[in-house]
């Protein structure tokens, strides 16, 4: 059971990352969905149809575990990716959803993120993968994202959007900045005349030593090496 000052808390790290995700356009108007764990059975998650970078704490929705809200409002009609995350993850405390432009148009041209280019990515996020695409606020997006959500904090949802998950609302909060300054970094890289990813040898070191700066081994590190000689091979192919 949740306290009172929890929820106090919560609402108000909402509004700030909502604030933040409308600031730096990884949405814009009323798209976007955050969402955090507040207890077993408890969610408190933003409202549908409002934007994200103006919505007020007492807008915020508290639901149960089935999507249905508890006091009141209408959750976002993509409420349920949020409940198949925690349900995939039962560790996590938060899920944000965003529309950030570069890694949404890396899937727009069909053109992957999954490679090993910048060492911090490498350590905390691995690669990042791209789920196939499926129809907005429909089940299809649960399917979609269900299987790869569990070995991966953060992804990209083709033709749609972003999605990262962690142990609280900033750390997801995090990710989602992390995943697309790396599809920002790319894009340069493209423009400039392609990208050159690190060597299998040199992401093996990185995940030798990703504990030197606090952090886990990302999870899907053993299959790390498999996949990036995949990517390499498979040109720009999204997977
Ligand atoms: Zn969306």
């Amino acid at each position: 059971m949740y306290s009172k000052q929890q929820e106090i808390e919560a609402r108000a790290h909402l509004i700030e990352v909502g604030r933040l995700c409308y600031e730096r356009r990884y949405i814009c108007g009323t798209e976007g969905n955050f969402s955090i764990r507040l207890d077993e059975d408890v969610i408190l998650t933003t409202p549908a149809g409002s934007c994200k970078g103006r919505v007020r704490e007492d807008e915020l929705v508290l639901t149960n575990f089935s999507g249905k809200p508890l006091n009141g409002g209408k959750p976002s009609t993509e409420l349920s990716m949020h409940l198949t995350c925690y349900r995939a993850r039962p560790e996590i405390k938060a899920v944000v959803h965003a529309h950030p432009t570069v890694a949404v148009g890396f899937t727009v041209a069909g053109k992957s993120l999954a490679k090993c280019v910048l060492p911090e990515v490498v350590c905390t996020l691995g690669t990042i993968p791209t789920a196939p695409y499926a129809t907005p606020s429909t089940p299809e997006v649960s399917s979609s994202i269900e299987e790869i959500v569990k070995e991966r904090d953060a992804l990209v949802l083709d033709h749609h959007g972003a999605l990262a998950v962690g142990s609280s609302i900033w750390d997801a909060y995090y990710k989602l900045e992390t995943l697309e300054h790396h599809a920002e970094t790319m894009l340069v890289a493209h423009m400039l005349g392609g990208v050159q990813p690190l060597s299998s040898i040199n992401v093996q070191k990185l995940l030798d030593i990703c504990h030197v700066y606090g952090l886990a081994k990302p999870a899907n590190s053993e299959a790390l090496l498999d996949q990036l000689c995949i990517t390499e091979s498979d040109g720009e192919t999204c997977q």
